[in-house]
């Protein structure tokens, strides 16, 4: 039985054992474009490193991360193709949408009038009161502080 690692499609493309059109390597991160673009120029960032989800990113990769979707951005927004504004994008988990078990950001170009929505949610259009907002955020503060 294959480890997760040497069966993820993700790694293989570090390895260059599947293939990619490749935006841009360093030392600590890969982006590559989406081989299913939501929109032209659709690109993934992902650590070199395997991790699955975001609980299993070491602390010193998320920075690395974050800052070759930043060069990425970049790089769609000066590159002719339709880029007015970018929207990141990370499942983490199989009900926020992952498929892919190696963490990646999703850069999107997105134009004026492209048909992409994600305003919408069990809570969509709803703004609580600020005692239920500071009740949420003090849940969340201390499980984060354990
Ligand atoms: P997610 O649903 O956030 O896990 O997204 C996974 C993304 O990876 C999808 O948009 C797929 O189209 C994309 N994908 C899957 N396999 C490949 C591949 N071999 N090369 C490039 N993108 C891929
Ligand atoms: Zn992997």
């Amino acid at each position: 039985m294959p480890s997760p690692v040497s069966d993820c499609i993700f790694c293989k493309i570090v390895r260059r054992e599947a293939p990619a059109s490749i935006i841009h390597e360093d030392e600590a991160t890969l982006a590559f474009l989406d081989i299913r673009p939501m929109i032209r120029g659709h690109a993934l960032v992902i650590p070199k490193a395997h991790a699955a989800s975001l609980a299993d990113l070491p602390k010193e990769s998320s920075g690395p991360i974050l800052e070759t979707a930043r060069k990425v951005a970049a790089g769609l927004r000066g590159s002719g193709l339709r880029c007015e504004a970018v929207n990141l994008w990370l499942a983490d988990g199989k009900e926020a949408g992952q498929e892919v078990f190696h963490l990646h950001f999703h850069v999107l170009p997105r134009f004026r009038g492209d048909g992409f929505g994600v305003r919408t949610g069990p809570d969509y259009g709803r703004m609580p009161e600020r005692s239920e907002l500071d009740a949420t955020a003090t849940k969340i503060r201390d499980a984060m502080g354990r």
